[in-house]
Formats: C-alpha cells, sequence, structure tokens
C-alpha cells in the first residue's frame, strides 16, 4: 500500500522549519499584542450565510473557493476562507460592542481555507494572523493599523515589502462612481462572467488580472476622482500620519481588494521576490459590514497578514531568523544507573525552567553525542559508572569540547548558572 499524501494545495509543517512559522506568528501579533488587542479565536467553520453575506455574492472567495459541507442535522457551514466576518459575528454575539469601551480591538491568528489553484505561494489551507478595530472612524486608527503591520514586517528584518494604499469612498460618492464605472465597463468587450460582475460588483473588475481586462481599462474612471469631501480629508488625514510615522506608501487608485466589504481605506503590503502570489497581506475600513451581517452600525478597520507568504518573503530575502535553540542541556548516560540519575535531573531541569532532552533508546555513546551536537544544545551531562561512584556527572560544552564535573544534586544551580 502507498503512503498518504498530505492532500492537493496543502503542506505539512514539520521542524526546524515549523519553528520559523512560529516565530513569524509571534512577530506579526507582538505590536497588536503591545496596542491593546486582545487575542480571539472562532471556529473554523461557520454558516455559509455569514460569508455570503458579509464576504459578498460577487467575491471569487464565496462563488468559487468555500469548502461547503452539509451537516447531519442539515446545517449548511463553511470551512472559513477569511477571519474578518468570523471576528465580528463574534463581537457581536458577545455585544462587546455595548461595554462603552470603542473600539474592540481584537487579533487573531489561525488556518484557513479556499479552493484554490494551487501554485507557489498559493495554497488551499493558508495561514494568517489578524487584527481588527471594531466600532470606531477615526483615521488615526486607520494609520495605527497599518503601522502595526510595518513595524511587523521590519521586526522580521524584511526590507522589500511595499505598502500600496487607495481609498474606497463610502456609501455617499461610491454609487456615484459606480455608475459611472458601470457605463464605462459596459462599453468594453468582455466576457459574459465579467459583464455580470459589472452589474453586480464592478470595483471588483479593476482587479481582473487578465491581460486582455486590464488593457482596456487604462482609461477606466478612478474613485480617487471621485471621493467626497469628508472621504478625501479622512484619506489624507490617515496618509499625514503614516509620513508621520516613517512609514512609506505608494498609491495605487485601482487597488480595490477581493473582498466586497470594504470602504474608504484599503490597503495591501506586497513583496516583489514572490512572483505572481506578492499579496503578503492587506486589509482595510469596512463601516457597513456589521449592517451586512444583522449587527449595528459599527465602522470598522482591520488587516489580516499572511503567514506562509511572510515565510516566502523572508526565504526570497535571504533572512535566516535567529531563533533560541529548543534544548540546552542534552544528556546522555552511560550504564542503567546513569540514566537513573540522569532522567532524574533533566526533569528536575525542565522543572526549573530549563530546556533540556535526553538520549532515549539506548543509543551508544557515540550516537548519543551526535544527537546532542544537533539537539543545538550548548552542555552535554554525560555520567558513566566511574563519575557516579564519586557522585558528579560531567558537563560539557558542545562548542568548545571543554568538560568539568559537577555534583549531582548540585546540577540545576550549576546548569543554571552556566546558561545564564
Ligand atoms: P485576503 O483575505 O485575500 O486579503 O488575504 C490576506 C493575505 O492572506 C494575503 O495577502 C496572503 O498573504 C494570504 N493569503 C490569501 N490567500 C492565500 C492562499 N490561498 N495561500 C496563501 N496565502 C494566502
Amino acid at each position: 500500500m502507498s503512503t498518504f499524501q498530505a492532500p492537493k494545495g496543502t503542506y505539512d509543517l514539520l521542524p526546524p522549519d515549523s519553528a520559523v512559522y512560529l516565530a513569524v506568528r509571534e512577530a506579526i501579533a507582538a505590536p497588536a499584542r503591545r496596542a491593546g488587542y486582545g487575542y480571539t479565536e472562532t471556529p473554523g467553520f461557520e454558516k455559509v450565510e455569514l460569508f455570503s453575506r458579509g464576504v459578498g455574492e460577487s467575491t471569487d472567495v464565496v462563488t468559487k473557493e468555500m469548502y461547503t459541507l452539509t451537516t447531519r442535522g442539515g446545517d449548511e457551514l463553511a470551512l472559513r476562507p477569511e477571519g474578518t466576518v468570523s471576528v465580528l459575528r463574534a463581537a457581536l454575539q458577545a455585544n462587546l460592542h455595548k461595554s462603552g469601551n470603542l473600539p474592540v480591538k481584537l487579533w487573531y491568528s489561525g488556518s484557513y481555507y479556499r479552493y484554490e489553484r494551487p501554485q507557489a505561494g498559493r495554497y488551499r489551507h493558508f495561514s494568517q494572523v489578524g487584527a481588527e478595530a471594531i466600532g470606531a472612524e477615526d483615521p488615526a486608527l486607520d494609520a495605527e493599523l497599518i503601522i502595526l503591520a510595518a513595524d511587523a514586517y521590519s521586526a522580521l528584518g524584511l526590507t522589500g515589502v511595499r505598502l500600496l494604499i487607495n481609498s474606497l469612498g463610502d456609501r455617499e460618492c461610491r454609487p456615484a462612481y459606480r455608475a459611472a464605472l458601470q457605463d464605462y465597463l459596459r462599453g468594453l468587450d468582455l466576457d459574459e462572467e465579467t459583464r455580470r460582475r459589472i452589474e453586480i460588483n464592478p470595483l471588483r473588475v479593476l482587479d481582473d488580472k487578465r491581460e486582455s481586462v486590464q488593457k482596456q481599462l487604462a482609461d477606466a474612471p478612478l474613485i480617487r476622482d471621485h471621493l467626497c469631501e469628508p472621504c478625501r480629508l479622512y484619506d489624507e488625514q490617515v496618509r499625514a500620519m503614516l509620513t508621520g510615522a516613517g512609514v512609506n506608501f505608494t498609491d495605487d487608485p485601482r487597488l480595490v481588494r477581493g473582498l466586497d466589504y470594504y470602504t474608504r481605506t484599503t490597503f495591501e503590503f506586497v513583496h516583489d521576490g514572490l512572483g505572481s502570489q506578492s499579496a503578503v497581506g492587506g486589509g482595510g475600513r469596512y463601516d457597513g459590514l456589521s449592517e451586512m451581517i444583522g449587527g449595528p452600525s459599527l465602522p470598522s478597520v482591520g488587516w489580516a497578514l499572511g503567514v506562509d507568504r511572510t515565510v516566502l518573503a523572508l526565504r526570497a530575502e535571504g533572512i535566516e531568523l535567529v531563533l533560541p535553540p529548543t534544548t540546552d542541556i542534552y544528556a546522555v548516560p552511560l550504564g542503567d544507573q546513569a540514566r537513573e540519575v540522569l532522567f532524574g535531573a533533566v526533569t528536575a531541569l525542565r522543572r526549573a525552567g530549563v530546556a533540556a532532552d535526553f538520549a532515549f533508546g539506548g543509543k551508544g555513546m557515540k550516537n548519543a553525542m551526535k544527537s546532542a551536537d544537533r539537539s543545538g544544545a550548548r552542555f552535554a551531562l554525560v555520567a558513566g559508572e566511574r563519575d557516579l561512584a564519586e557522585g558528579v556527572v560531567q558537563l560539557k560544552d558542545l562548542a568548545t569540547g571543554e568538560q568539568g564535573p559537577v555534583a549531582v544534586d548540585e546540577i540545576v544551580v550549576t546548569v543554571k548558572e552556566r546558561l545564564a
């Protein structure tokens, strides 16, 4: 029988690479945590209707890419294709917006699922870290989130991440722009499906990646030229704050992003070392989303950064994160008595907060020392019968090869001193 493979479009995270993923998640979340965002976790699946109403009936994410299922009880569920709608649903359900302490600031981290055509940087199961600020309309909040994301990329040492930014207007100015865009698009040579899209969500046509479509869009009207005064001012303030914080950005008047719910500020972080899947993260303001899923008016803003692609960006820039070794001490027993003593020492070390491992499986000295080297530990604890007869074990510095005796009942104290 052949062995099983991970499903198409997915991959497994295993050591040592998995440590890089954890570190990236941590690095993305750290700035948000420092800014008062609290951790949230929502289910991996939700009612299909939440996504079709929230993310939008006209998006590829909903129409083509959702993993849906009918439960035995007859519920129509979907594996979550993105995080924002679920987080907003959770905040509304728990009435967090009624606590009188707006905005509600939340961050999250998890797996998302889209039935996409797999390619480098595009998977059917991928990982995002997200942050949402719910219930406040304030350009400083948009700026805060963008700065937090930019700082996360910088903290990882990335220098090739570019920020693209646009405003999509609001319910005052977008309708007139939408109509002007529809007029323009209806005159183009487009396929059936795209023609339908013009009627449902014409902004999404601007996002069409096909050359044949892009060629025809050169003279399409731009939202920038249709923004109402409040939207224009809002946009200006966001940009001024980014500039004040030293965050560079490029104006992208065509940036609309794939989901229906965005209003005003929209942004995307791209990396040029990733080929066609260049977006490492993105987000924006979604003032109408709460009402779309049955909640009160709650202007909000957020982002989701892709963990997989951030790792690819690190690789593209040749950045090796400096990660702490998983093991500080590696114990190598020679003989049964030594096994007993060193196993006890390893347990005591771990309880004292020292990362320690043990040569399991009754390996010979040579093999065990190889494992000790491979573990990345700084010291090996080695003991044979002669050592134990003298009441000591040998503490060996694995970098220099120097070694000396340590009394058995002083192992924890001595090791902690040497590691400090
Ligand atoms: P989106 O919700 O589409 O704006 O995605 C936000 C971020 O998640 C993107 O910028 C990517 O970094 C990441 N992402 C989205 N879809 C995928 C996918 N299929 N595979 C890997 N990463 C993805």
